[in-house]
């Protein structure tokens, strides 16, 4: 059978959920024995979104392979078993970079290079490269990014145009729109998902389906519109309504509509069922929980409800595993001060976890919570700047060096137990320049790392430039610090722990990108275990 491939685009409006859209298809495809692959083409001018500020972008997602990809890889992730790598994200930048290059190389032989056919032919290359990934893909889901109807979208949907000219019978595109409810009209409107399919016919494209986004559900009057004037069947206009609770809903909802069954007819892929028990069980832990807990995240970036999304869904994932509901409290570091009661500012909460992030800004905030949590023994969680801001502190608290700080914070600090790392010296350039993807870590037995991986060698996927300084090792060790994994032959510090503390924990690397919500990761799981032990011995302090 030859490769199928699912066009999904996006109308009206931005953020309408067009990635988790794309990762429930992708999900209730594999559910019925298809192997997929996602691929996420965004239109924007960076090569990758790695030097971009999370305010603006949000999350940046790492691969195995080091790739810094948009957050959407993540939904792919959790939801799917697609692989992901380098071919799975692709920008305008890479894209027109690619292009570029080639041209100076004389690769063109005196051509005029143009949008169409060198850019559009690059895109077509890339959908290809992320069909033969792996053997034996049935189906490439890709999404594009941006709205219809956006300038810089319009190579990508020229490209896509052309691909499925080439290959009539093995395609279908899939448009996520907008259909409002006015409610000074009391009434739904389908106007703006007519134009963006306009939009879309102009260019070539006739999408096979509608899916609408909207806040109660459809009734047969609006889809029969909407199917009449967007040239789509009545049973291809499905509704996609907002979900009061969890994301993990979305694929339930549209399979019970009957989309999976649509794609599969469509592109004859077969009739196998669904199977969606483990998916049903999950969900129903999720709603029914058995107990409850409080996490403070302490971090620079909470405005942005994006900034730090694997880390939420991984405590969710975390709760999931222990049948509890894990209610999140954001603290922006930069708002606590040291001259105010830390407890008044943060206190509350049953566990704290400190994520990463770049830059001054609100450090010093997080260096309180991490104090905070040590002296206090409530359970605290280091990822990447979390384990540096955990190691500082304990030097300047514990190791009695008043002035130990992270060289990323303060470049002539007198004990630089936190600095860059030998590889980055000397590095001008800051796009894709960091230690990204995944390395070993060997796990020390008898640690609390040990504990919840149960195994000693690990791969955990990074994105840092600065590292534990190895020169202060042992006068950590000294003072009950362990550093509980590393990398081969002990060079880089991974993790560090305190085993007189109840769960005090750092890890250089980012465990929130391996989590699921069916195979929650082993070291979410064991702080939400502390959490919860933690809300046993403090009842008498925390409602
Ligand atoms: N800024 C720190 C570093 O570069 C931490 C990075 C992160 O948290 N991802 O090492």
């Amino acid at each position: 059978m030859p490769t199928k491939y699912i066009f999904i685009t996006g109308g009206v409006v931005s953020s309408l959920g067009k990635g988790l859209t794309s990762a429930s298809i992708g999900q209730l495809l594999e559910s019925r024995g298809i192997k997929i692959a996602m691929l996420k083409l965004d239109p924007y001018l960076n090569v990758d979104p790695g030097t971009m500020n999370p305010f603006q972008h949000g999350e940046v997602y790492v691969t195995d392979d080091g790739a810094e990809t948009d957050l959407d890889l993540g939904h792919y992730y959790r939801f799917t078993h697609s692989p992901l790598s380098k071919a799975s994200n692709a920008t305008s930048g890479q894209i027109y970079d690619t292009v570029i290059k080639r041209e100076r190389r004389g690769d063109y032989l005196g051509k005029t290079v143009q949008v169409v056919p060198h850019v559009t032919d690059e895109i077509k290359t890339r959908i290809l490269a992320c069909s033969m990934q792996e053997k034996g893909i049935d189906v490439v889901l890709v999404e594009i990014g941006g709205t219809v109807g956006d300038i810089e979208s319009l190579p990508f949907l020229e490209a896509i145009r052309q691909f499925r000219y080439e290959r009539p019978r093995d395609c279908i595109n899939i448009h996520l729109t907008y259909v409002p409810y006015l409610k000074a009209a009391g009434e739904v409107k389908t106007k703006p998902t007519q134009h963006s399919v306009q939009d879309l016919r102009e260019i070539g494209i006739v999408p096979d389906l509608i899916l609408c986004r909207c806040e109660n559900s459809l009734s047969d009057e609006i889809k029969a519109k909407i199917s009449l004037f967007c040239n789509v069947p009545r049973e291809a206009v499905i509704d996609e309504k907002d979900i009061a609770g969890s994301i993990y809903e979305v694929p339930m909802d549209l399979h019970i509509q009957g989309l999976d069954a649509m794609v599969c007819t469509m592109l004859d892929l077969g009739e196998k069922k669904a199977d969606l028990a483990d998916w049903s069980a999950m969900l129903h832990t999720l709603k029914h929980p058995k107990d409850r807990i409080v996490i403070g995240i302490v971090g620079k970036y909470l405005d942005h409800q994006d900034a730090y999304k694997s880390v939420f869904e991984a405590l969710c994932h975390g709760g999931i595993a222990l049948e509890t509901t894990v209610e999140i409290r954001k603290f922006e570091s930069e708002r606590i001060v040291k001259h105010g009661d830390v407890e008044q500012q943060i206190g509350g909460c049953h566990a704290y976890l400190v994520p990463g992030g770049f830059g001054e800004r609100g450090w010093e905030g997080m260096i309180l919570a991490a104090k905070y949590c040590r002296t206090r023994g409530i359970p605290y969680f280091g990822i990447c700047l979390g384990m540096q801001v955990m190691l500082v502190e304990f030097a300047r608290s514990v190791l009695d060096l008043k002035e130990a700080d992270s060289t990323e914070i303060n470049p002539n600090t007198k004990d630089p137990v936190v600095s860059m790392l030998s590889e980055q010296r000397g590095l001008k350039a800051l796009g894709g320049t960091m230690r990204l993807g995944s390395y070993p870590c060997t796990i020390a037995p008898n640690t609390q790392a040990f504990d919840a991986y149960g195994k000693r060698l690990i791969l955990e996927r990074h994105r840092h430039r600065y590292e534990f300084n190895n020169a202060y090792k042992t006068a950590y060790e000294s003072k009950g610090m362990v550093f509980s994994g590393a990398l081969e032959n002990d060079t880089l510090c991974e993790i560090s722990e305190i085993p007189d503390h109840p769960w005090m924990l750092g890890v250089q690397f980012h465990p929130e990108f391996k989590s699921r919500p069916l195979s929650p990761h082993p070291l979410f799981r064991a702080f939400i275990q502390a959490a919860l032990f933690a809300k046993t011995q403090s009842a008498s302090i925390l409602k």
